[in-house]
């Protein structure tokens, strides 16, 4: 009996420990005014960015997705600093050899984390269950103790022009009311606007899939209660979409409308 009491006394300690640890780590993600932007994939010299790309230049002109934020990750930011918060921009690889890039890399404040092979899996460091091409990344992003992290892509799912859709924000479990948030705004004020979207709505999908491209991206953020989103919205396979994002003042806009919703959900939460 007086065994059965002690395990009991132990049991309930533990428990509770267990869930004020966890309680100061949703407080600390709930008080940070930190948004941390990865640019998707990186800059391979001689190869360019190593992301998804238009199957050709016919739509106004080639587009990759790596080379499409490190030009527009700069607007996210802004629109994200000037409703007060703190953004910081890095990318997993190193500076980009193309001038221009690497010109836009140095006005946006780009911290690259220069991952050793940016092609190879690596455990988180944080949460050492989690293995990704791309973690560290996260888990430098984990570092800022953040309020949020977006991981900034561009969707493709051809090689030919396909007229798709059904893009979406991908998040983990504790960023499905960001990315709700996110995907409002877009309806709001881009999607059916002035990006054609064939009436579709922008959606959210939760991607708790370890295996699928971000899958534990976005988990290991989940593991330290912090909202993360993959921005899988527009379709460089899609004519409709290259098209817009050849326009540099539409690129704009939608990297805008992107910071705009994080900030919305960030003032409300
Ligand atoms: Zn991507």
């Amino acid at each position: 009996m007086k065994k059965t009491l002690r395990f009991l006394i132990v049991l309930f300690t533990c428990t509770l420990t267990v869930q004020c640890a966890q309680q100061q780590m949703r407080r600390q993600v709930r008080e940070s005014r930190t948004v941390v932007l990865d640019i998707g994939h990186y800059y391979a010299p001689g190869r360019g960015g190593q992301g998804a790309r238009t199957p050709d230049a016919s739509q106004g002109g080639a587009l990759e997705e790596c080379e499409f934020w490190y030009k527009y990750a700069g607007e996210v930011k802004k629109a994200i600093e000037q409703a007060g918060y703190k953004c910081v921009v890095i990318n997993r690889g190193d500076t980009p050899a193309d001038p221009t890039l690497a010109a836009c890399a140095k006005e946006t404040g780009v911290l690259h984390v220069k991952t050793p092979q940016p092609t190879a899996i690596y455990l988180s460091r944080h949460h050492p269950k989690r293995m990704a091409v791309g973690i560290l990344s996260a888990d430098y992003a984990l570092d800022w103790k953040p309020a949020a992290v977006i991981f900034l892509h561009l969707n493709s799912d051809s090689d030919t022009w396909r007229t798709s859709y059904k893009g979406a924000f991908y998040c983990n479990q504790v960023g499905v009311p960001m990315a709700t948030t996110m995907a409002e705004h877009m309806n709001r004020t881009l999607f059916n606007q002035s990006m054609p979207n064939g009436g579709f709505p922008c959606g959210v999908i939760i991607r708790t899939d370890g295996r699928r491209g971000g899958g534990d991206w976005l988990n290991t953020c989940n593991d330290s209660w912090v909202p993360a989103i993959i921005t899988e919205i527009a379709f460089l396979s899609n004519p409709q979409h290259a098209r817009y994002l050849n326009t540099p003042a539409n690129a704009r806009r939608f990297a805008r409308a992107i910071g705009e919703g994080a900030v919305r959900y960030l003032r409300n939460r």
